[in-house]
Parts: C-alpha cells; sequence; structure tokens
C-alpha cells in the first residue's frame, strides 16, 4: 500500500485535534504515555514483516538490514524508555548553597505540547518511531511526517500508527516538502526534524517564526582517521561494511578516509577484498546490498563519480537495471572535488593519505564541524587526542556507528550537522520543559532586601 499525499486543507484541523488532546491533559499521567510506548512496540511487532517487505520494495534494503537497523533497535530503544519513564518523569532534586537555603529546590519534567517530527527516508521507521517515541514518552502529542522517498513504507507506518496508538493524540501526514511546508506554517511547541542541512535550514527559519524549539538532527561528512598501530583487517572490514550497509545512506556513514600514508596501500587493498568478501565479484547484482532510493540520487552519486581526479580501486557505476552501485572506493581524490566536498550519501569512499594524526585533525578542522567521527588506533591517547582537538556530534573509536547504539549515549550534531539530542533520557529531556522550581518558607523573612536600602543593607548587600 503506497501512502497518500494528505490532503494540505486538512492540516490546521489535524494540527488543532492534537492540540485539544494536548490541553484536556490526557497526555500527563504516566499510564496514558506507557500505553502510547506499548502502542509503538506493538506496530513493530505485529507490524515487521510488512514494514521489512515495504523497505524491500521502496529500497531494497536487505531483510536482514531492515531488522537490525529499523525494526530492532526502535524497539529497543522504545523498551529502554519505558522502562525508565517514571524515573525520568519525577522531579529531580537539587542541591541547594548555603544562601539559597531554607529554600528547596526541584527540576519538573513537563510536556512542551505538539510536537511536529518530520523523518527522513533512509531509516525511516527508526528515523520516525525514535523521535515519536521521545515526544510521546515526554507527554506530549504529536504530527508525524514520514518521508515520501519511501511511499510503501510510510503508507503502512499511518496505518499502524493510528491502528494501535490515540489517534487524536497522534496523528500522521503524509507527502513531501509541499505538505511539510503547509505543515510549518502551523505553530507547533517542538519540531523535531532529521534530514539535510540544507532542509534543515529551511525548518530553523520557519520555526523562528514561532519561536519553536527544535531538535535538528542533520547531515553532512563524517571523517575517519586511520592511525598507523591498528589492526588493518578488521579496520578495513568495519569500514567496508560501515560504506555498504543501507547502500552507505546513513547519515553516520563513514564519508571518506584519512590514513597514514605506510598503509594506505595495504588499507585499500583491505577493504576491497572485504567488499568482495560480503557482496561476491559482481556486488551490483547482490541481494545483500540495498538500492539507491531513487533515480535523483543516482544521478547525484554518478556525478560525483565523474570527476574526483582519484582512481578507482573497484566498484565503479550504478546498475541502470538494478540501480545499485558496487561499493566503490576512490583513492586519493581531488580534496576540491565535490566527492570532497557535499555529503556521499552513497556506497563511495574515498580515501586519501596524510603523513600523521595531526595531518589528519587540521584537515577535519578547516571544514564543517562533522556529525561523526571515527579514530582507529590501538594506542587510547591517540583517540583521546583527536576527541579534543575536534568538534562533531560523537566520536566512536575502533569501529563505525556503533555509538549510535547505546541509548545512555545522547545522539546528536554539532554545526552544520544540528543540534539537540536523543535516544534514551536525551530524547525524553529534549521534548521536555525542564522547569526548576523553588520552594521559600514563609520564615525566616529577609528583611535585607526590601527598601530602604540603608547604608548597613546596601553594605551587607553588595560584600
Ligand atoms: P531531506 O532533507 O531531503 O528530507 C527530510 C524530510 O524533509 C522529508 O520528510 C522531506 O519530505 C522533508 N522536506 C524536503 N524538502 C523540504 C522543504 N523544502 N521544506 C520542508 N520539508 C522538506 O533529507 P533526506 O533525503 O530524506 O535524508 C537524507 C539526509 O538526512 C542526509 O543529509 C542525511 O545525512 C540526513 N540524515 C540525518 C540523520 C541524523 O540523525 N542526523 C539521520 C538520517 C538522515
Amino acid at each position: 500500500m503506497a501512502h497518500a499525499d494528505t490532503d494540505l486543507a486538512t492540516i490546521p484541523d489535524t494540527v488543532a485535534t492534537a492540540r485539544r488532546a494536548f490541553d484536556d491533559g490526557r497526555t500527563r499521567p504516566i499510564e496514558w504515555r506507557r500505553r502510547q510506548l506499548d502502542g509503538l512496540l506493538t506496530v513493530l511487532d505485529v507490524g515487521a514483516a510488512e514494514l521489512v517487505a515495504a523497505l524491500g520494495r521502496d529500497m531494497g534494503k536487505p531483510a536482514p538490514e531492515a531488522h537490525f537497523t529499523d525494526i530492532g533497535t526502535t524497539a529497543t530503544d522504545i523498551k529502554h524508555i519505558r522502562k525508565h519513564l517514571a524515573a525520568w518523569m519525577r522531579p529531580r532534586k537539587a542541591k541547594m548553597r548555603m544562601q539559597d537555603r531554607p529554600g528547596k529546590g526541584h527540576i519538573l519534567p513537563e510536556p512542551l505540547g505538539v510536537a511536529l517530527i518530520i523523518a527522513p527516508w533512509n531509516y525511516p521507521v527508526q528515523l520516525t518511531l525514535g523521535p515519536l517515541a521521545a515526544a510521546l514518552a515526554a507527554g506530549n502529542t504529536a504530527v508525524v511526517k514520514p518521508s515520501e522517498l519511501v511511499p510503501e513504507t510510510s503508507g503502512i507506518l499511518a496505518r499502524l500508527l493510528r491502528e494501535h496508538l490515540d489517534p487524536e493524540a497522534v496523528a500522521v501526514v503524509e507527502g513531501g516538502p509541499e505538505v511539510s511546508t503547509a505543515l510549518l506554517d502551523q505553530r507547533f511547541d517542538h519540531i523535531f526534524f532529521t534530514g539535510s542541512t540544507s532542509v534543515g535550514r529551511v525548518v530553523a527559519q520557519a520555526a523562528a517564526k514561532h519561536l519553536t524549539p527544535t531538535v535538528l538532527e542533520l547531515g553532512g561528512k563524517s571523517p575517519v582517521i586511520v592511525a598507523s598501530d591498528v589492526n588493518l583487517d578488521i579496520t578495513a572490514k568495519r569500514l567496508a561494511w560501515g560504506k555498504s550497509l543501507n547502500a552507505g545512506q546513513t547519515c553516520i556513514a563513514p564519508d571518506y578516509v584519512l590514513v597514514d600514508r605506510r598503509h594506505k596501500d595495504a588499507l585499500v587493498a583491505g577493504i576491497v577484498a572485504a567488499i568482495e568478501q560480503f557482496y561476491g565479484p559482481d556486488p551490483s547484482t547482490s541481494d545483500d546490498l540495498a538500492k539507491i532510493v531513487n533515480e535523483r540520487h543516482a544521478e547525484r552519486i554518478t556525478k560525483l563519480l565523474a570527476d574526483h581526479g582519484g582512481t578507482v580501486a573497484c566498484g565503479g557505476a550504478v546498475n541502470p537495471v538494478t540501480r545499485k552501485l558496487a561499493p566503490t572506493v576512490i583513492v586519493d581524490p581531488d580534496p576540491g572535488s565535490a566527492l570532497m566536498q557535499e555529503e556521499i550519501f552513497g556506497p563511495v569512499l574515498p580515501i586519501l593519505a596524510v603523513d600523521d594524526v595531526d595531518e589528519a585533525v587540521a584537515f577535519i578542522n578547516r571544514r564543517p564541524k562533522p556529525l561523526a567521527l571515527y579514530v582507529f588506533s590501538n594506542e587510547a591517547h591517540v583517540a583521546e587526542d583527536v576527541a579534543a582537538r575536534t568538534s562533531s556530534g560523537g566520536v566512536c573509536v575502533n569501529h563505525v556507528m556503533f555509538h549510535i547504539g547505546p541509548p545512555e549515549l545522547p545522539f546528536g550534531g554539532v554545526g552544520d550537522a544540528g543540534h539537540g539530542r536523543y535516544h534514551g533520557q536525551a530524547g525524553f529531556d529534549a521534548l521536555s520543559n525542564l522547569k526548576p522550581v523553588y520552594i521559600r518558607p514563609f520564615r525566616p523573612d529577609l528583611s535585607l532586601i526590601y527598601p530602604p536600602y540603608t547604608k548597613l543593607k546596601v553594605k551587607l548587600l553588595t560584600r
């Protein structure tokens, strides 16, 4: 079942319904919130087979990848939220300084209101339901817009969410930029956007109109530093995997590699061998490799491959029949080429030699802050040093992308890669107003603060 674009004229009513549901107070009790989280788990449970099949039709996502990255991870995150929800909802005690006593203080998390969630197509289940779980756990109602580029998945998500969640509190609105634009005209209390940096700017401008807080989960180029002292075999395998999962269409996919010059040839050979081991001699026919999502993206990547000034070590062209691109390794491209300037978002891995880690750090620091930064080194101080001297949304050492997993680690970007964080408690907090409450007894009543300001009072107050 493909999606149907929502009639733009119905959008104000949809938002008004979600606002009424918030205003009637139903979202405050923990029971309602747990029911919605259970509803999301039911969507992932009863809908798993349908969703996995839809992901296959929409983007050729291999079923094991769909289970692992879209269904399983999302369910695990939601279970974590459900387990800790009561603790996160409780007022958080704050210790008072001497001069603030005998007052007491605490932080009271309260819901914000109606959240708008705009999702991308690359992990459409995880990146639609993950933010939604955070919004509902925090006691908000929500309007959700999945991506139009995965119409089958969007349609199924819309139906399942209507069936298993409070339909007045959670609305699914389907369609593309015109639907997003109509939604962004409305006033929301929070906007959670996941997508490209360029559309993130559009969302930030729309949010400014109503002073709406945002979480912007955006993209960019996530670099990899391979130092001189690594296990090259395992490094090569991990990089080949990270660049090929979902055909490289992952926001935190390793974008390019800066490798110690002495190991460049061995690393390239290792990655080429790993790709063949994973996908066989012609990866563009492998069922284990996802498709490029549509013609426009296939053309975009083809252009990046046309003029990079480097040497192709393996892979090369998009297969026009399967719309698959064999994972492609490009050695020593021109750092000024489009391949090295734009987010690649496809299975193409540029590898550049550097003299040392310092050169790699300088290279990265000359460019926009990345969403993720990867360091491979056997020596802990090398990774610590890189983390301290660079700025990125997150850092993962000796692997790629795994830092997105632990719910104890907040996930998000910095600079052009976005702002705000979620996963686990970070998501609950991002979708809450963490309201400070300070309570004073009537006595003692400090007369010092009241005018008239006598000399003695001034002396004491200015001390
Ligand atoms: P996109 O920005 O094109 O679209 C994202 C969403 O915005 C979609 O729902 C789309 O319908 C909507 N949209 C598109 N144009 C719009 C406009 N002019 N006004 C309002 N809404 C509009 O991104 P995409 O192609 O779906 O996803 C790929 C990008 O997302 C990559 O840059 C990737 O790095 C990034 N991404 C980031 C994360 C993260 O967690 N930081 C996760 C996944 C993807």
